[in-house]
């Protein structure tokens, strides 16, 4: 199985530090909002390679953190006048909620930076008494001179970083170098604290993830992933930190996955470009959002849009009528229907191409054309009469290949016409109950569609539904 690996900017044969596990490390989000289609991308992806990795028969420890201190939970917590605790808490729900709806499975563990102080302090005391961090006035800075091989995985080089650090890096004339990062920031008044040797404040972004991974995986692991555009400087400050004070290598390999872009440009809150994962729910079942991602290789941009949603809405419902035509068939075919040219090597072509696809760097790309093929297969052969036990290993093989990708699960909740003008009827009996101000007929069919599994939305714009 090959990976590539952004620090040696190859692909690399996978050998894990410790036969048949792996340790793996995802940066996770920083929980003041709901989550875009973007944030959403590492989410399903790095659950995939988790998936194979686990049907390749590796016992994956899988950490992902939740930053639940930060100056924008802070912001939001003051703007509604409430604390960050209470921000922190709704969006971790909210975030489990899309996280689940895209059938992303649990991490082992979802340490908190709130929940990790004591640990986040250990670790800059002991980066202080190693000569990589100093205090000035209540702010500790990581010393980025004191570690030579700052810069390594983003291969920028720390002169040039330096000379052009007004453009990249916090201008701080307490820095001894321009690059030099905050591991603990002094308290300032409305912002939650911590004490410290260093007085009351708060630790800086990036202490969080080398803590939390030292912590749960130990000092060296096997994968850790994000998005691209955490290589630099959130990646590159976690290898200068966990690397000088464990003394040991951080990560043998680092992933990145590629942007999610709206008009070819990167979709983000800052810019304003987004879609929250919960209004394209609104519109699409969640696993229809979960194939769109799978249907590109991770690396590589994917350019969002209703027509691509569309055509991989439709890809989908082609593999899930293939498995319940196939269920159906299974229920109800004849034994004595058995054909002698049945060869099961004729369906195990398709794990092979599957496997070829994913050991390719996680290609799910292809990893799905294999997925179609074995349809087109099946829904050639079924209607051909095969044995039971021939169709039974077909949907052995679905299941198998559709589990890994984690789509297609529920067949039976199928999207259909049918339901979707049922829920829009109701909807709209509740509008003219409301404009009737018939209230009691209104909340009776809201409890009627929250009994299908359908929650609704009243916003400006009308009413959004979603699944629950
Ligand atoms: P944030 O909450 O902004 O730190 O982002 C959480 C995760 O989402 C990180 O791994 C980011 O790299 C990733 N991410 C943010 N925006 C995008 C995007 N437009 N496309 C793909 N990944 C993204
Ligand atoms: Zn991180």
């Amino acid at each position: 199985m090959k990976v590539y690996n952004t620090l040696t900017r190859k692909k690399e044969e996978f050998i894990p530090i410790e036969k048949g596990k792996v340790k793996m490390y995802v940066c996770g989000p920083t929980v003041y909002d709901y989550i875009h289609i973007g944030n959403a991308r590492p989410y399903v992806t790095f659950d995939t390679v988790r998936r194979y990795l686990e049907y390749k028969g590796f016992e994956v420890t899988y950490i992902q953190n939740f930053t639940d201190v930060d100056d924008k939970i802070i912001k939001k917590a003051n703007d509604e006048n409430t604390t960050m605790e209470v921000i922190s808490n709704r969006y971790i729900e909210e975030c489990f909620k899309d996280a689940d709806g895209l059938n992303v499975k649990r991490a082992s563990h979802h340490p908190r930076v709130t929940e990790e102080m004591d640990h986040i302090i250990e670790m800059i005391a002991e980066l202080i008494e190693k000569g990589h961090a100093y205090e000035v006035d209540g702010t500790v800075y990581y010393d980025t001179k004191s570690f030579p091989e700052y810069g390594k995985l983003s291969r920028k080089n720390l002169d040039e970083l330096i000379a052009g650090a007004s453009e990249r890096v916090e201008i701080d004339s307490a820095k001894k170098n321009p690059t030099d990062f905050v591991l603990w920031k002094p308290f300032k008044p409305g912002e939650p604290k911590w004490q410290s040797p260093w007085g009351e404040g708060r630790p800086g972004w990036h202490i969080e993830c080398s803590v939390m991974a030292k912590r749960y995986l130990g000092p060296t692991i096997d994968i850790h992933a994000g998005g691209e555009d955490l290589i630099f400087p959130h990646h590159e400050n976690e290898i200068a930190q966990s690397e000088a004070c464990n003394c040991a290598p951080f990560a043998k390999y680092w992933l990145h996955n590629g942007f999610i872009t709206i008009d070819n440009e990167k979709m983000s809150k800052s810019a304003g470009n987004f879609f929250t994962v919960r209004d394209i729910a609104s519109q699409f079942p969640y696993e229809v959002i979960r194939f769109f991602i799978l249907n590109g290789h991770y690396r590589s941009p994917i350019n969002f849009s209703r027509d691509l949603m569309e055509a991989c809405q439709n890809g989908l419902e082609r593999i899930k009528n293939c498995k319940k035509d196939l269920e159906y068939y299974i229920e109800n075919c004849k034994e004595e229907t058995a054909k002698s040219i049945e060869n099961t090597e004729d369906i195990e072509r398709f794990r092979n191409e599957f496997e070829e696809a994913m050991d390719d760097d996680f290609n799910t790309a292809d990893a799905v054309t294999a997925v179609y093929e074995l349809v087109r297969f099946i829904n050639k052969n079924s209607k051909e009469n095969v044995s039971k036990d021939f169709a039974e290993k077909e949907m052995d093989m679905l299941k198998t290949l559709t589990g890994i990708l984690g789509i297609a699960e529920n067949i039976s909740n199928s999207e259909n016409d049918e339901d979707v003008s049922k829920i829009e009827e109701l909807i709209a009996k509740r509008a003219e109950a409301k404009k009737n101000k018939d209230f009691a007929s209104a909340d009776a069919i809201r409890d009627e569609l929250s009994a299908m599994g359908i929650t609704i939305k009243d916003t400006r714009q009308g009413v959004q539904w979603f699944r629950s």
